[in-house]
């Protein structure tokens, strides 16, 4: 996951936000994301899937015999559901880049609140006393929430997954709801029930996995020279992966 906490102070953001507040396009929210792909190096700040436009993702979106292929592009949406939340349809900082997979298909109209019983927030300033289940990384501290795992699925196959940092608590039920709704944990087990789709988000972990594997052996031998050219040679650096390895969190649960 990455961190997008620098969305705001970037020097592109007044010019976007001018752009959406003059705006009298429908589609105005589009303002917004090319400043929001510089934040993330083009990438899904849930999932990491690329968003450069020679990088996206297809998968299968009917039977194996139509030859159907939907391709994963880069969406802005609303953080809080416009279903939920109609007062926030227009308010810019409730406006959140995310791949179409996880947008549409993971997050939809959800916006599970921790408090119980759950009162949602009928105005901007009652915002401030919800406690959400889904994670923004725009305003989350993601170091706080997640922990980054190597992990051998059943299959054999290795995967790069999240998972929950703490033990109980808001900011632990925030991290398991998160990873639950995006399947970024036990991602064969906790899974769409459409097969492509959980294939994709398979398929992906297995590449993030495939990314940092040789840096993951170096991390774990303590080889710094090995570690510093895989960080230069797979761009390493790009990825939200690896603020949590630069902070020792992360499990190696990939040896089988
Ligand atoms: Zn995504």
């Amino acid at each position: 996951m990455i961190d997008m906490s620098g969305l705001y102070g970037h020097e592109d953001y007044p010019v976007a936000l001018t752009k959406f507040n003059n705006s009298n396009k429908i589609r105005k929210w589009s303002e917004f994301k090319d400043v929001h792909l510089k934040i993330t190096n083009h990438k899904c700040p849930i999932c990491e899937c690329s968003l450069k436009s020679d990088e996206l993702l297809t998968r299968n979106s009917g039977a194996a015999s139509e030859n159907k292929f939907t391709t994963i592009t880069a969406t802005v949406d609303h953080y809080r559901p416009q279903a939920l939340y109609m007062f926030l349809a227009l308010v810019a900082d409730n406006y959140i880049l995310m791949c179409s997979e996880c947008n549409n298909i993971y997050k939809g109209c959800e916006f599970p609140l921790f408090s119980n019983p759950t009162v949602r927030a009928t105005t901007v300033a009652e915002i401030a006393n919800e406690q959400p289940l889904i994670v923004n990384p725009i305003i989350d501290d993601l170091l706080d929430l997640f922990i980054v795992v190597a992990r051998q699925m059943t299959s054999g196959r290795k995967v790069l997954e999240l998972k929950p940092k703490h033990t109980q608590g808001y900011l632990y039920e925030k991290a398991v709801a998160t990873i639950q709704l995006f399947n970024l944990g036990e991602c064969d087990v906790v899974c769409h029930n459409n097969t492509n789709v959980k294939n994709l988000r398979i398929n992906l972990l297995h590449s993030h996995f495939v990314k940092f594997e040789s840096f993951i052996d170096a991390y774990i031998n303590k080889d710094r020279d090995k570690m510093l050219s895989e960080i230069t040679e797979k761009n390493l650096r790009t990825y939200g992966f690896f603020k949590f390895f630069v902070k020792k969190q992360f499990i190696n649960l990939s040896l089988g």
